[in-house]
């Protein structure tokens, strides 16, 4: 039994700290390369695993040695992997270069990622549809994310879409989304809007906006400032912000996608939305604290700990 299926990217992190971000024509030297495990599905359901639930992920690695190293990691993290298919392509790759100012710039190449079309969901759907929890985010092909989002809820699931990277996002795909989770700068592009928005710096309202586009419940992430929950009518919303707990960040890369993995583990054991959030601030505060994405995901004894 499955209780959350994670549909999206599983990328190799290639990660280099060098002193500066290099210009234009210009080649820097930097430190020794470390390849983690990344992409946002599969740090979603790293970080489901290993907050307790039966977790699947879903998705595509290339037939190379990164996609085993990819699946190895998901099954480290408890995670079934007979949904993730093998196909010909380069396993989707981030290549990160890491700043003292810890302003990370990345760029990602698909790869495989791109080859989970509707034919390659449609192969695999006996594991997400009808999931009492099913994850999404963007960096598969946005037709297929859609399509799953709108198939799943129609067979009883409840669909968390992370738009991320952002995406204008339209009602008839929002009307799914219980939870959306979003950073602020998403918000604004789920919304069509742009940074000089009059409403960019007030969450709250951003939050009714996207409750008033069509989505059921919205969460924004607010990094080291937690977390803004807004459930009920867009008329008049029922929001709390939930803190972020107060840590030394070491590495912020994958805290959103412990957030999403933490949340929709939460929801599937049945908690509400505030109370999934709460805890998910604790598995990404924890995250913060450590190097890498899934490679800084605690286990759930250690986040109760943390919580105690
Ligand atoms: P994203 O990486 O998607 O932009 P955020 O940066 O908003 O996501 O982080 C997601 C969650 O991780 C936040 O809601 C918060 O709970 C936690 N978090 C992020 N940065 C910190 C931090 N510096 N200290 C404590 N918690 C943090």
């Amino acid at each position: 039994m499955t209780d959350v299926a994670v549909v999206g990217s599983a990328n190799a992190d290639l990660v280099v700290e060098v002193p500066r971000r290099p210009g234009g024509g210009e080649t820097l030297i930097g430190g020794e390369l470390r390849t983690l495990p990344g992409g946002k599905g599969a740090n979603q359901a790293a970080a489901a695993a290993r907050s307790g639930a039966a977790t699947a992920f879903v998705g595509c690695v290339g037939d190379d040695g990164n996609g085993a190293f990819l699946r190895s990691r998901l099954v480290d993290a408890g995670a079934d992997v007979s949904a993730l298919a093998s196909v010909e392509a380069a396993t989707g790759t981030a290549i990160i270069l890491l700043t003292p100012d810890g302003e990370n710039s990345i760029v990602v190449s698909p790869g495989a990622n791109h080859a989970f079309d509707l034919d390659a969901a449609a192969r695999v759907s006996s594991v997400w549809e009808g999931a009492p929890v099913v994850v999404l985010s963007l960096e598969i092909p946005h037709e297929t994310a859609f399509h799953v989002a709108e198939a799943a809820a129609a067979a009883g699931s409840r669909v968390l879409l992370n738009a991320a990277p952002s995406v204008l996002v339209g009602r008839e795909v929002l009307q799914h989304c219980d939870p959306l989770v979003v950073n602020e700068h998403e918000a604004l592009e789920v919304l069509g809007a742009s940074e000089s928005d009059p409403d960019a710096d007030d969450y709250a309202r951003l939050a009714q906006r996207l409750l008033a586009a069509g989505a059921r419940s919205v969460v924004v992430t607010l990094g080291s400032e937690g977390a803004l929950v807004a459930e009920g009518s867009a008329e008049a919303p029922e929001i709390e912000t939930v803190p972020a707990y107060r840590v030394t960040a070491v590495d912020t890369t994958g805290a959103g996608d412990a957030f999403v993995g933490a949340t929709a583990a939460e929801l599937a054991r049945g908690r509400s939305l505030r109370e999934a959030v709460r805890f998910a601030t604790a598995v990404s505060a924890v995250a913060v604290q450590r190097v890498g994405a899934q490679s800084s995901y605690a286990d759930r004894a250690e986040v109760e700990e943390f919580i105690a």
